[in-house]
């Protein structure tokens, strides 16, 4: 069988279908077998795992999927793929389901309990123009998922894994890191993929923590405390707090709850640890 990994394999394809690439579905496929490895070894694939595989493309990581997951689900959103994967590039599998469906509106949950309930491993070479709503909605929806392993732009990939005090900590690091551990597994130049990516890429794994590393009243009052806090990250906390329409705290609880928590009334939000967060939304709820 031919293997998409080789770029040649990739160009015949997209010939022989008149494939055209769609922009708006931020399709980029990948043409390097090494990169390949590196995602299905990371997420850390084995026979006896199910693989949700968002946005298969042509099949090419599905490919190596296939091979060695139990089962795979694959969710593509372009009907145009559907043919290429089901009767040409993917025919050899009888472990792969192909949907042809928008991944935001797919019943992830529904997929996972058919299927016995096992949690799942979640792969992908993500469409960048959504993935901080794919990432967040598997995180969110309590999903049973073991990790999701995923190539993002590289920037985004940085900001899930920051800590305090960085440029790139901001709302989208303390919400990934509430659910899961991070873990960089590569970066990825843009001429691994067809067409090049005008950004780089890396590969980031996030393995779902059992509960959370921090314990809040109301994870609902702790996600409003990190909004308002990165709302406008050079505002001090206090007033990013008192002004958040969603808190509807005054400046005066704002100023003492801050006190309590042992915080500096200057302070910035990006200083702020998940713990302190935490304690900070324990003192508001
Ligand atoms: N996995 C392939 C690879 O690595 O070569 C393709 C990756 S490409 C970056 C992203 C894929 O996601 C494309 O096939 C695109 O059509 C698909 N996609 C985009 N938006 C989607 C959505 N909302 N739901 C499901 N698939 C989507």
């Amino acid at each position: 069988m031919a293997y998409l990994s080789d770029p040649k394999e990739t160009i015949a394809i997209l010939q022989k279908y008149h494939f055209a690439f769609q922009k708006k579905f931020g399709q980029n496929f990948l043409i390097d077998a090494h990169v390949l490895d590196k995602i299905t070894d990371a997420a850390g694939v084995t026979d006896e795992d199910v693989v949700l595989e968002i946005g298969p493309g042509i099949g090419t990581m599905t490919q190596v999927l296939c091979e060695r997951a139990k089962e795979v689900i694959a969710v593509e959103i372009d009907r145009n793929l559907i043919p290429i994967l089901a009767e040409d590039t993917c025919r050899a599998y009888d472990n792969l389901t192909i949907i042809n469906d928008d991944i935001l509106r797919t019943d992830i949950d529904a997929l996972v309990r058919e299927r016995g309930g096992r949690p799942i491993k979640v792969v992908a070479n993500l469409p960048y123009y959504i993935t901080t709503p794919i990432v967040m909605g598997l995180l969110e929806k309590h999903i049973p998922v073991q990790n999701i392993t995923v190539m993002v732009q590289r920037e985004v990939a940085e900001r899930m894994q920051a800590k305090p005090g960085s440029k790139d900590y901001g709302a989208l690091s303390l919400a990934v890191q509430y659910y899961a551990d991070t873990y960089i597994a590569a970066y990825v130049p843009p001429n691994c993929f067809m067409p090049r990516p005008g950004v780089g890429s890396a590969v980031i794994r996030l393995t779902l923590l059992e509960k959370p590393p921090v314990e809040v009243k109301d994870e609902a009052v702790l996600f409003a405390v990190i909004r308002a806090a990165f709302a406008q990250r050079r505002k001090m906390l206090v007033n990013s707090l008192a002004g958040s329409a969603e808190l509807g705290c005054t400046k005066e609880a704002a100023a003492a709850a801050l006190a309590s928590a042992g915080l500096p009334e200057t302070v910035r939000g990006e200083a702020l640890t998940l713990a302190q967060f935490a304690e900070l939304a324990n003192l508001l709820s």
